[in-house]
């Protein structure tokens, strides 16, 4: 059986709680989904995904409960937004690859800063000497 965690949304900051196995650590609850993880609806067997993607308000599943609470945490985007929002936010579980902790690359640095070239391209290699990359 799992056991409540609470979440909330970086947009608004309502809280949610999912009840989760204990044996997922948790990396970040970011707006955006990271390169390379898969997320999962609360509904389904997100235990078997990288993630989790929630609809700020309108996720609904048995182990996911919105709570009447908005954190006030600093790293809330927009504090003054209607909460719930109903905008997505993700979840996302630390991922292993090869026994190493796979560390996320967010979108905003693929950008070369200073370079004369043009940014990273978003294929899969992209995100110069990330690990878990040959
Ligand atoms: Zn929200």
């Amino acid at each position: 059986m799992g056991f409540p965690v609470s979440y909330y949304c970086p947009h608004c900051g309502s809280v949610v709680e999912l009840e989760r196995d204990g044996y997922l650590a948790d990396k970040s609850v970011t707006p955006y989904p990271l390169e390379g993880w898969e997320y999962a609806d609360p509904a389904d067997d997100f235990e078997g995904a990288d993630g989790v993607h929630f609809v700020c308000g309108e996720s609904d599943a048995s182990g996911v409960s919105w709570t009447d609470v908005e954190s006030d945490a600093d790293d809330v985007e927009n504090p003054g937004l209607a909460s719930p929002c109903g905008r997505d936010f993700y979840l996302s579980f630390v991922k292993y690859e090869d026994g190493r902790e796979v560390e996320a690359v967010p979108e905003s640095d693929y950008v070369v800063i200073g370079g004369q070239g043009p940014p990273s391209p978003r294929g899969p290699n992209a995100g110069p000497g990330g690990p878990g990359y040959f």
